[in-house]
C-alpha cells in the first residue's frame, strides 16, 4: 500500500477539474481494459501517480496521465491503480462455458444469461481474503495501517488528543467495518467463463464427462461486457490465482478476481455484477440476444452420436440459429 505522491501537474487537474463520480458502462470498460495506460499518449502512469478517468468534449470515455488531462472536459474520478489487479481481458478473446444440456436448454429459454450469486458455488474460496491460519497476520496488517492513518493527521488539521486506548478501540471499529464490507463480496453476481483460443480436453472432462451429454458455447470477451451494456457496474475481467499460502487477496470487489493457485487451469474470465446490499438475490437473469452472444455451440466429444441432431432440433426449436459444430477432439488421427 504504497503512499500516493501528488506532483504539481497532478494538483492542477484537480484544481481545473472536481470528480462527478459519473461512470458510465463505457467509462468503467476504459478502466478495466486500459488499466494503468493513457488512452492518449499510451504511457503507463506513473506507480505513485494517479491516472483521471472521465470525458472528452464529445463525452468519449478516456483514462489519461496528468500529462494529458487537457484532453478531458469531465473528470469522473481519479484512479489509484497502485497495488490494484490488471483485470484487462482483450476483447477478441475467446472465452468458453462447458455446461450439461439441461443448462443450456434453460439458457435458451430464459433468452439471457443467468448471474448466480458467487456464495452459491461450490469453492468456499469464492471472496475469501485468504488462510484462515493467517487471518492474524492481516488483521495486524491493517491495524497498523489504521493506526498510522488515525495518527497521521492531513496538514492543516489540528492535531486531536487520543489516548492509547481511544486509538486501539478506534482502529478495532476499523477493521470490523472494513471486514464486514468485504463480507458482502461473496454475494456478487458472476458469471464464469474459460478464456481459450481452441477447446480443452480438461475442461470437457470436468463438465461433461463421459455418460453425460454436454456442449459448449463461445463467444468473446467483448460479447461480455455488451450483455452488462445496461448496467453501469459490470466488469469483465480476468481471475488471479493467488497462492494464499503466501498472499492475501485484493481488496473490494477485485478479491472476487482471486482464486486459489490450485484452480489456474480454469484459466477463467468472469463477468460480474453487484449485489443488492440489503435484499441480496441468490441469481439475476440479464436478458440478450443469444444470437448475438453465442457464436459457436460445439458438442461434447463424449456424447452419443445422435446427440448433435438432438442439439440442432432443440436450437431451432427456439427460433435461433447458432453454429452447431461436433468437439475437435472426435477428430480422426492418421499415422
Ligand atoms: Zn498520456
Amino acid at each position: 500500500m504504497a503512499g500516493i505522491d501528488l506532483q504539481p501537474a497532478d494538483k492542477a487537474v484537480f484544481g481545473r477539474l472536481k470528480s462527478t463520480g459519473h461512470i458510465t458502462h463505457s467509462l468503467r470498460r476504459v478502466m478495466t481494459q486500459q488499466w494503468n495506460r493513457c488512452c492518449v499518449c499510451g504511457k503507463a502512469v506513473t506507480h505513485n501517480r494517479p491516472a483521471f478517468a472521465g470525458y472528452d468534449t464529445s463525452g468519449i470515455p478516456l483514462l489519461v496521465g496528468a500529462e494529458c488531462a487537457d484532453r478531458l472536459s469531465e473528470l469522473a474520478t481519479p484512479v489509484y491503480w497502485t497495488g490494484k489487479l490488471d483485470l484487462s481481458v482483450p476483447d477478441r478473446q475467446f472465452v468458453w462455458r462447458y455446461m450439461d444440456f439441461g443448462k443450456f436448454v434453460t439458457m435458451l429459454k430464459q433468452r439471457g444469461l443467468f448471474v448466480p450469486a458467487a456464495d452459491t458455488f461450490e469453492d468456499r474460496f469464492e471472496g475469501a481474503i485468504g488462510l484462515a491460519n493467517r487471518q492474524v497476520a492481516w488483521d495486524q496488517f491493517y491495524l497498523d495501517f489504521f493506526r498510522q492513518a488515525v495518527t497521521t493527521l492531513p496538514p492543516g488539521v489540528p492535531p486531536q488528543v487520543k489516548s492509547e486506548d481511544e486509538i486501539e478501540v478506534e482502529c478495532k471499529r476499523l477493521l470490523n467495518d472494513f471486514k464486514s464490507d468485504s463480507r458482502n463480496i461473496r454475494k456478487t453476481l458472476v458469471s464464469c467463463w474459460h478464456a481459450n483460443d481452441g477447446e480443452s480436453e480438461a475442461l470437457w472432462r470436468l463438465y461433461c464427462p463421459p455418460s453425460t451429454l454436454g456442449i459448449a458455447i463461445k463467444t468473446t470477451a467483448e460479447h461480455l461486457w455488451s450483455i452488462g451494456a445496461a448496467r453501469p457496474d459490470v466488469l469483465v475481467g480476468r481471475v488471479h490465482y493467488v497462492d494464499f499460502a503466501k498472499a492475501f487477496a485484493s481488496n473490494d470487489i477485485e478479491r472476487i478476481f482471486c482464486k486459489r493457485a490450485s484452480l489456474r487451469h480454469e484459466n477463467e474470465v468472469r463477468l460480474v455484477l453487484s449485489n443488492d446490499r440489503k435484499h441480496p438475490t441468490p441469481g439475476a437473469l440479464i436478458p440478450y440476444d443469444l444470437n448475438l452472444l453465442i457464436q459457436q455451440v460445439v458438442v461434447s466429444p463424449f456424447a452419443p452420436s445422435w446427440f448433435s441432431e438432438t442439439v440442432s432440433d432443440v436450437i431451432g426449436k427456439y427460433g435461433m440459429g447458432f453454429n452447431v459444430r461436433s468437439s475437435e477432439l472426435a477428430d480422426e488421427p492418421f499415422y
